[in-house]
């Protein structure tokens, strides 16, 4: 009796995991899992704050404000938008340091190259660079974006985020231009150079500094990132 019953008692386990193998080896041909269960951003974004540290770049005339601190503001809410978007983004800084090593003795040349290599680092699909503009005639205004000569895609990713801020703005130009910046000629990725009004112009350098107004051109940027990829 013994016998018999652990006979039929190793029968039916091995009948179970036969069941168990079958239902397993069905599960994986019809059912395939994903190595990772961990969704992968589709897209690498560097955002660039232009200027920083010793190097404030433009300032508006009424209320004082540097250039490099509104291109903070700016970097960090297309930060925040595209990361909503699901976008991976990079950033060249995060605060008002400047990104030059304190013992260089060219702390522009320092800053270009650190940049440069954050850039070629991050493995981006594409780079914004932030400028807000300055001009001798007070009553230039609207945002202008730039590409380098030669760069195709770039000239792509500029018209299509150009049309979106004149959307935005009708004061911005309808069309994008050649740029000779460094952050444009040191990288093959399409970059663009995105100069988001005047601090020239009384009326822009106010509201380039409301929140509102910031969301809103930023959004556009986003909105021609994403009609690009
Ligand atoms: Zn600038």
């Amino acid at each position: 009796m013994k016998t018999t019953f652990l006979t039929i008692k190793k029968k039916t386990i091995f009948a179970i995991l036969l069941c168990f193998l079958a239902i397993g080896a069905f599960c994986a041909t019809y059912f395939p899992i994903k190595a990772s269960t961990t969704p992968k951003p589709l897209h690498t974004i560097v955002i660039d704050a232009g200027h920083g540290g010793i190097d404030g770049g433009a300032e508006g005339k009424i209320t004082g404000v540097k250039e490099s601190d509104l291109n903070l503001a700016f970097a960090k809410c297309l930060q925040a938008q595209c990361q909503d978007m699901g976008f991976r983004v990079v950033m060249t800084r995060n605060n008002e340091n400047g990104l030059y090593s304190p013992s260089a003795p060219n702390k522009k040349k320092s800053e270009m190259e650190k940049r440069k290599s954050i850039i070629e680092g991050s493995n981006a699909d594409l780079v914004v660079s932030i400028h807000m503009n300055s001009f001798r005639l007070s009553s230039c205004k609207g945002a202008q974006v730039y590409y380098a000569k030669g760069n195709e895609l770039g000239k792509t990713f500029a018209g299509e985020v150009q049309t979106s801020l004149y959307e935005a703005n009708k004061n911005s130009k309808t069309l994008p231009s050649v740029g000779d910046f460094f952050v444009l000629n040191c990288t093959d990725k399409p970059a663009i150079l995105v100069e988001f009004g005047f601090l020239s112009n009384p009326d822009e350098e106010k509201l380039l500094q409301q929140e509102s107004y910031m969301k809103k051109l930023c959004f556009a940027v986003l909105g021609g990132i994403m009609k690009f990829l």
